[in-house]
């Protein structure tokens, strides 16, 4: 990070920003740092199998992540590790056949090209997903694809799309939605825009695409027909390890470009760091962050010791607490460092951009809150159940031996 990324930040992230496009995947001072990285086995750090990755645990890549996080642009596609790739190579590795793993896994693995995930439409909800419109009907051994979707990260110079679409309309909501490979060059895949995002629409872009009479090979079904929901799950899990932990990076780092400013900045006849206000943004920054950073790693441990379906609890905690912590502590750092913090002349705004999507995409707050309290109220009553069902039993005991027991 500090002989590679931290020098070349800034005129990387303009760099993907103007050369991305169409063909061009990453730009031209990327190649070299992602070769190097490569040829020293800093890459492909984040799946959990030795065969395709580092074979490293949830727990030992989230310590990973924390780093890369500190440069959130520029890091993750140096070791290739960056969102959307991440998810896509784990459900293809999970998921695909080995002619898809062929074809589209492992040029991914190489570094190759970018792809992107074609899920959330304008029209309805994305929290939501049982109401997605967008449509693929079999014909002549074809997918044909039709719809609208918005928010295709990284579409702009991909290779090829992973599309939640429906398959099966009548079937029950959590059975109508597959995956589908499309591959970008397809003539009925349009990538409409990018869509404009808090002023930014450069580089790999969050874009509007549209799918009219799409055609791909029935071969192109990722996954059992029907199980769009089930693979999105298995997606979004160790993605949201990974994005908080690179949000835990960030934050660390606004914490110490913090206290550099306060130290260095004098005002009403002593440096900021006197100031009890700033001891304050510091303080409550630094509790927060160990307080994110140590309930990722323990969503991240269950993660691996107990199994993705026992660590939802905890994983969806950890998506509202270190977005939001990630935002608070940007927010003070800019503050501190006035006007200076709202140029782009430190990295401070363009991460605070960057990372306000956290607290939206993969679910938003909101929709984390409501999944956390339902959890904990069916534990209630199902607790209050036990307890009414102990009751019973000792009653019915009661009435013929053990009177005493019943009453204890
Ligand atoms: C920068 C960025 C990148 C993204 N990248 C991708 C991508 O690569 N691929 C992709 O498919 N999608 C992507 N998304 C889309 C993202 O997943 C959706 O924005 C998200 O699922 C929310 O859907 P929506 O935008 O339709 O908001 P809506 O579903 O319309 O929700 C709007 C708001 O309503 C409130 N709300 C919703 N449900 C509830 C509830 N039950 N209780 C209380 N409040 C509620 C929340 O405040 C929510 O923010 C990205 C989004 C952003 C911002």
């Amino acid at each position: 990070m500090e002989e590679h990324c931290y020098p070349v930040e800034a005129e990387a992230i303009r760099a993907i920003d103007d050369e991305v496009k169409p063909g061009v995947p990453y730009p031209e001072i990327l190649v070299e740092i992602r070769a190097n990285a490569k040829d020293q086995g800093l890459w492909n750090l984040f799946l959990p199998d030795k065969e395709h990755g580092a074979g490293l645990t949830n727990w030992e890549y989230g310590i990973l992540c924390e780093q890369m996080g500190r440069s959130p642009i520029v890091a993750p596609m140096a070791f290739n590790c960056a969102a959307p790739d991440t998810g896509n190579m784990e459900i293809l590795v999970d998921h695909g056949t080995d002619e898809q793993k062929e074809r589209f896994l492992r040029p991914l693995l190489e570094g190759e090209i970018r792809s992107c995930f074609s899920m959330t439409e304008p029209e309805v909800s994305g929290s939501d997903p049982t109401t997605l419109q967008t449509r693929a009907e079999l014909a002549g051994g074809e997918w044909v694809i039709n719809g609208h979707k918005w928010f295709t990260s990284g579409a702009n110079g991909a290779d090829f799309a992973i599309a939640m679409v429906v398959t099966d309309p009548d079937a029950p909501p959590y059975t109508r939605a597959s995956m589908i490979l499309v591959p970008i060059d397809n003539p009925g895949f349009e990538l409409v825009r990018n869509v404009s995002v808090m002023g930014h629409d450069g580089g790999p872009g969050h874009c509007e695409v549209r799918y009219t009479d799409c055609r791909v090979p029935e071969s192109n079904l990722l996954g059992e027909r029907g199980a769009g929901f089930v693979i999105a799950q298995d997606r979004l899990g160790p993605g949201r390890i990974h994005h908080c932990m690179r949000a835990i990076g960030t934050a660390e780092r606004a914490i110490e470009m913090m206290c550099e400013r306060a130290n260095s900045r004098e005002s009403f006849g002593g440096p900021l760091a006197d100031k009890q206000f700033v001891q304050d943004f510091i303080a409550t920054s630094r509790m927060e962050v160990d307080q994110a950073r140590l309930l990722t790693l323990y969503a991240a441990w269950q993660m691996d010791t107990e199994g993705k379906r026992r660590a939802r609890q905890a994983i969806s905690m950890i998506k509202v607490v270190a977005a939001n912590v990630v935002m608070d502590v940007l927010d003070r750092a800019i503050q501190v460092h006035g006007s200076l913090g709202m140029s782009d002349d430190t990295p401070l705004a363009g991460m605070w951009r960057f990372m306000r999507m956290l607290r939206v995409a993969d679910g938003p707050d909101e929709v984390h809150k409501m999944v956390i309290a339902r959890r904990e109220l069916n534990r209630a009553a199902k607790r209050a159940e036990a307890a009414a069902g102990e009751g019973e039993e000792s009653s019915d005991a009661a009435g013929q031996a053990e009177p005493a027991k019943a009453a204890s």
